[in-house]
């Protein structure tokens, strides 16, 4: 006891030490010691949530620091934080990934705690506005950064608890995507492609059909993807998509989709494109609708399904699964995905996570559906 007291002591004496020696700043730093860097502009707020942008490092004036030190005055509290984040922007600048060491061109590269995400392209479309690479780059990293922190809820994980962070990489020109496929995730095809295990991968063309350099596509799309990477990798790495919980794997990404878009648009299939779009994404009525008209037993064909061949309905009542999961037994969530990399079968998991078996699982989901889901559908986020 006399040692932590010891400790803590010298820790507080320390802290306030420096604390005296940083000085107060002045009028011109509003007592900080750093003056925002002007060149952001309207991606400032953008900027300070990431841990890197590639953009941001490469400013003239602040080196990705984001503010520089006040020259009135020398001194304030906010200092260190500047020093830190500077010598974090150099550190992920002097280690560029493969695509960046394979290509010659500017990408856009932004590091989240989750996610190292590379975009290149010169146009994308958000309604009516244009947006660069930087600015969809960004609402990529707002939007899957927001996400896994809902994942990490439902699955009581910390950042710890993944092996890597999952990279997302969207390239403008399909030759670019094509090499490397080639030559960095050895795969010779031209679609999108995932690669599980303890880096998870995704690379994409953003001129693929469903994106067709449409902003909020791709970013949804991201979100998608990056929730099954994070999934695959979560506690350890193991792709469930295999292990006949399709619907848990893509129940849970469309979640995702819905909760931050009110629209989905991903399908991962593994047959050619098959320009899905179910219901023009929207959901709810749609369950409300199948449900009412099929009344035969639908979850025991539909538990032991692997990822990427569910068939199109199949992806609908996956979702609502996972949404009756999140609003009726979230604890149950950690526990079956889990189990699930554990290979152990559906009906066990359900009978010692929800203490239900398949049949009473199917009646509590129907009934929760029809109690709860709206008649009308709600309305889609309009812009990013
Ligand atoms: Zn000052
Ligand atoms: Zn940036
Ligand atoms: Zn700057
Ligand atoms: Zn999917």
């Amino acid at each position: 006891m006399r040692l932590i007291l010891a400790l803590l002591l010298v820790f507080s004496t320390s802290s306030w030490a420096q604390e005296e020696s940083l000085g107060t700043g002045c009028n011109v730093c509003q007592h900080t010691g750093v003056k925002t860097c002007s060149k952001h502009k309207k991606l400032l707020a953008a900027e300070k949530e990431v841990l890197y942008c590639s953009v941001a490092a490469d400013c003239p004036t602040c080196q990705g620091g984001l503010g520089v030190d006040c020259n009135r005055c020398s001194s304030g509290p906010d200092i260190p934080a500047l020093e830190e984040r500077l010598a974090r922007v150099e550190a992920f600048r002097q280690r560029p990934n493969a695509p960046q060491k394979l290509l010659d061109q500017t990408m856009v590269r932004i590091i989240t705690p989750h996610f190292d995400i590379l975009l290149s392209g010169k146009k994308f479309k958000d309604g009516p506005r244009n947006m660069s690479a930087h600015e969809v780059a960004h609402a990529l990293a707002t939007e899957a950064e927001k996400a896994a922190e809902l994942l990490d809820q439902q699955l009581q994980a910390k950042l710890f608890h993944y092996a890597h962070r999952s990279n997302i990489w969207f390239w403008g020109e399909l030759d670019d995507h094509v090499q490397v496929m080639r030559e960095i995730l050895e795969v010779n095809d031209k679609g999108g492609f995932t690669l599980y295990g303890t880096e998870p991968t995704y690379s994409c063309w953003t001129g693929e059909e469903g994106l067709k350099n449409d902003a909020m596509a791709i970013v949804s799309n991201g979100v998608h993807i990056g929730i099954h990477m994070l999934l695959s990798n979560a506690f350890r790495p193991q792709w469930i998509g295999r292990q006949k919980a399709g619907w848990f794997d893509d129940g849970a990404a469309h979640w995702f989709e819905d909760k931050l878009f009110g629209r989905i648009s991903t399908y991962c299939i593994d047959e050619a494109k098959a320009n899905l779009d179910y219901e023009d994404g929207k959901w709810h009525v749609a369950v409300r609708k199948y449900l009412q008209k099929h009344k035969e037993n639908l979850l025991p064909g539909l538990m032991k399904k692997l990822s990427g061949t569910l068939w199109e309905e199949e992806h609908v009542l996956s979702w609502s699964l996972y949404d009756w999961l999140v609003a009726e037994h979230p604890q149950a969530i950690k526990p079956l995905l889990i189990g699930y990399k554990d290979k152990r079968p559906t009906r066990d998991l359900l009978r010692e996570n929800l203490d239900m078996s398949l049949l009473q699982v199917e009646q509590a989901w129907r009934q929760w559906v029809l109690a709860t889901y709206p008649v009308k559908d709600p309305k889609p986020r309009k812009k990013l």
